[in-house]
């Protein structure tokens, strides 16, 4: 019988060096953006790993978070193998290092990749991400965006989630945490059963994450300032607080209309 109880720990992103405890190798691995390897301003990432292929003993792999690892690297070529990625631009955008932020978050292919979509999510969030790091870079929390309510991303199971509920309009999830143990949830008023910001326009959606992010660091508890700690701050004030406080921003307020929508809100 499999142990039901069984903690399968943090999630891990296997970001940069590894050792493998196999045989004393590394495997490195390397964030990409929304799983896009492109050539393009922000580094040619096509060529890199087509290049690092050929010229380093290496077997590839692909993670669930879409990233990639280079595995089987000997110690000795580690500072070769990251001055190559260099060389093709890796680890920068508009010629900024990727920040934590940017490095936590991402989203699914969307339009026009699937067909499914209803919006923009792969396209978005790396602008919405050039919007937020501004001033936020710094922020060990995840944002997730998808194209539509199946997800593919999983950003319920990030500390902000953003899914495609209309052609450039997004709905917002909250109380999931970034380290995946917790997932979000509408913004449904547990009183009056109301939903709130289930047609947020894509201009707005980054204004509405900015005063997300102001109230959290206004009024977190020390234990909450750790690196993901922002999913358990929601948990602890509750979806009512969360709610009356976007009614009361003079930023948000205006959007705070609640829908009578008979939905299945497991979704
Ligand atoms: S979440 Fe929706 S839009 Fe995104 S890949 Fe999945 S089915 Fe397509």
């Amino acid at each position: 019988m499999p142990d039901q109880n069984h903690d399968y720990g943090d999630r891990s992103l296997h970001s940069a060096w590894i050792e493998q405890e196999s045989n004393g190798l590394y495997t490195c691995g390397v964030y990409i953006e929304n799983g896009r390897i492109i050539d393009g301003p922000d580094g040619n990432l096509k060529k890199m790993a087509r290049y690092l292929m050929d010229n380093y003993p290496i077997i590839l792999f692909t993670t669930p978070n879409q990233d990639l690892l280079f595995s089987n690297i000997p110690d000795e070529m580690r500072g070769r193998f990251e001055e190559d990625m260099k060389r093709f631009g890796y680890g920068s955008r508009n010629g900024k290092s990727y920040s934590t932020l940017r490095l936590l978050s991402g989203a699914c292919v969307g339009r026009d990749t699937c067909r499914l979509t209803y919006t923009d999510s792969e396209k978005f969030e790396p602008f919405l991400l050039d919007e937020l790091e501004v001033k936020w870079g710094g922020m060990a929390e995840s944002i997730g965006i998808t194209g539509c309510e199946r997800q593919c991303f999983r950003p319920a199971t990030k500390t902000i989630g953003w899914v495609g509920s209309a052609f450039n309009m997004y709905q917002l999830k909250l109380m999931g945490t970034e380290d995946g143990r917790h997932q979000g949830r509408h913004l449904k008023d547990p009183k009056t059963g109301e939903i709130y910001l289930r047609m947020v326009k894509r201009q707005d959606v980054g204004m509405i994450t900015d005063v997300l992010f102001e109230f959290y660091t206004a009024n977190r508890l020390p234990d909450e300032s750790r690196p993901g700690g922002m999913g358990y701050f929601h948990s602890r004030i509750g979806m009512e607080a969360i709610i009356s406080h976007l009614k009361e921003n003079p930023r948000t307020a205006k959007l705070m209309k609640p829908m009578k929508v008979v939905v299945n809100t497991r979704l």
